[in-house]
């Protein structure tokens, strides 16, 4: 059992007035809150809610059920709504200016490093340490040779795989074991296991039964890397995950994981297309979160 009165040696000079009380009475509340509303919606999703036929007033089922899910809907919309822009394969050029937009817009932002990049060049350590210094970047694991791009070799020996992983994480001196797999998306987090292609998953299996969780993405946006020029249009980009918020339909409703790449962003005409979307979604009203909240639930 816990006791508040066990702390009570300590000064309040030092935890300031009843701080430590209200810090730890927060964090109790936090953890025993039950997420009524994704717990219903999950019931739903997974045909686990019993719906009955009334003789007096006879509803089909199937309406039943749109009705609770539309109901569900709205009331999911009375929260807060939650983005994760991620960017993967940095340190690439491109890194220095999510770097600084994450300063200018104030908005957190993830990044899944590669070591091997950040081992090419002083340009590169450069932007690790722009990285790093940054309260307004989170740093997590995207293996240390991003399967030098042979996906299906690199998941054949997952022993191999992880070692990668674990090298990233020394190298990089990561403090969150929060991976995102190259070339997969693939999710292992609380009670969710979502594989998208079987070869990675073993890898996946023995990294989070060593403690990692395993983030894949909503949507991802592309840029043609050396012009700039959007391969999906921003507007098309904005309304795929518009639809994502509203409908509900991204892995956990109220939260997008969104993917882009650090190499995007190495044209004027990349940078404007990155600075603008941001504003878009700030608009929006989207509150940006760092992958080692996600997800938030309600
Ligand atoms: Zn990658």
């Amino acid at each position: 059992m816990f006791s508040v009165t066990a702390c009570k040696d300590f000064s309040n000079k030092v935890l300031g007035k009843g701080e430590l009380k209200d810090t730890l009475t927060e964090k109790l509340v936090v953890k025993e809150k039950i997420p009524h509303l994704l717990n219903r919606w999950d019931s739903l999703q997974k045909n686990q809610i019993q719906f009955t036929v009334d003789s007096l007033h006879p509803v089909p089922i199937k309406q039943q059920k749109r009705e609770l899910k539309d109901s569900l809907r709205k009331a999911f919309d009375t929260y807060p709504k939650h983005i994760y822009l991620t960017f993967d394969d940095g340190p690439l050029i491109g890194s220095a200016f999510i770097d600084s937009i994450a300063k200018e817009k104030n908005i957190k932002v993830s990044v899944f490093l590669i070591g091997k990049h950040a081992n090419m060049s002083k340009g590169r350590k450069r932007d690790l340490a722009r990285y790093e210094s940054n309260p307004l970047i989170a740093c997590y694991n995207h293996s240390y040779t991003h399967a030098n791009n042979q996906y299906s070799r690199f998941y054949n020996n997952p022993q191999n795989a992880f070692a990668d992983f674990e090298k990233n994480e020394k190298d990089l001196n990561l403090k969150h074991k929060i991976v995102r797999l190259p070339g997969r998306n693939i999710w292992i987090y609380d009670d969710v296991r979502k594989i998208d292609l079987k070869n990675g998953s073993s890898t996946a299996d023995l990294l989070h039964k060593n403690g990692y969780t395993i983030y894949g993405w909503d949507v991802e946006w592309r840029l043609n890397s050396i012009t700039g020029a959007p391969i999906q249009s921003q507007e098309s980009t904005l309304s795929h995950i518009r639809n994502y918020m509203n409908n509900k339909s991204s892995m956990v409703p109220n939260n997008v994981v969104f993917l882009m790449h650090d190499d995007m962003f190495q044209t004027q005409k990349g940078q404007q297309e990155l600075s603008s979307l941001i504003d878009a979604l700030k608009k929006d009203g989207y509150q940006f979160e760092f992958m080692q909240d996600y997800p938030i639930k309600y």
